[in-house]
């Protein structure tokens, strides 16, 4: 008998620091494990051998930051029976985001010797704004748990199990003292998607938000809550506009306060 053809798994990149490629190769208890139960189609992070034809799965990492990009991701997403986005780049448009509130020829006027030959879009979108997305995972770089569990779940053909709370769950779960009651610490963990394990607040920091906005956030509350400890609206403007200044709950937080 035949044995069972393995699903084929593609990784692309496009706008990104390939921080979250880096994230799938640091698995590396588990790597072996998922080498084996799917075929790498293309992956030129970690080879440069190429199966043809079209992807089971294909993760996308980075946002779409050029005319080349914007066309590149349609025909990703033709090859892509199931097309699963990694990070703040590929989720929110990332940290180069931040030009979508700036002119983007003076930073390349700025940055370029020839700004001439660069060919560039004025701002950095996600990907769900080009094509359809089957699911975005979050984090800046993501989390390799949910990573491992995302791509499990989509090979099962069965729902990925990522929670859509706050890091404060977390928080709660790891029974870490919460650093804004106990001292006084600014921090978005209540309105940042888990995922981290409540990174940051483990080790007495605040949360900067780099999973981005959870499920249904209230960022006008709990800026509120950080005026009262001192924050300017300056520093409002500043703490939502980082990793995922572009994801529409931060974005528009951002805003209110003068972005
Ligand atoms: S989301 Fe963060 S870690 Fe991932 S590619 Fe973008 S900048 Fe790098
Ligand atoms: S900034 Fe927030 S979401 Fe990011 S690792 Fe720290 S606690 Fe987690």
């Amino acid at each position: 008998m035949a044995a069972a053809r393995k699903p084929k798994l593609a990784v692309w990149k496009f706008a990104s620091c390939d921080g979250c490629q880096l994230s799938l190769l640091d698995c590396e208890d588990e790597l072996l494990q998922i080498a084996d139960a799917v075929e790498i189609a293309y992956f030129l992070e970690a080879t440069r051998a190429e199966v043809k034809g079209p992807s089971d799965v294909s993760l996308v990492e980075g946002s779409i930051t050029t005319p080349h990009d914007a066309e590149r991701i349609k025909e990703v997403r033709r090859k892509s029976k199931r097309l699963i986005t990694i990070g703040a780049c590929a989720t929110a448009g990332g940290i180069q985001a931040l030009r979508n509130f700036a002119d983007v020829k003076a930073f390349t006027a700025m940055v370029y010797a020839r700004p001439e030959y660069i060919s560039t879009l004025a701002t950095s979108t996600p990907i769900a704004a080009h094509v359809p997305v089957d699911f975005e995972l979050r984090g800046c770089p993501i989390d390799k748990r949910q990573l491992i569990e995302v791509i499990s779940a989509f090979i099962a053909k069965r729902k990925p199990v990522v929670s859509p709370h706050s890091v404060c769950i977390e928080c709660k779960l790891k029974h870490n003292v919460c650093v804004m009651v106990a001292h006084g610490t600014p921090c978005l963990g209540p309105v940042t998607h888990d995922g981290c394990g409540a990174l940051c607040p483990s080790y007495d920091r605040g949360c900067y938000g780099c999973f981005g906005p959870m499920e249904t956030p209230n960022a006008p509350s709990l800026s509120d809550w950080l005026a009262r400890l001192g924050m300017d609206e300056r520093d409002l403007r500043r703490i939502y506009a980082t990793f995922n200044a572009n994801a529409d709950a931060f974005r528009d937080e951002a805003e209110r306060h003068g972005a």
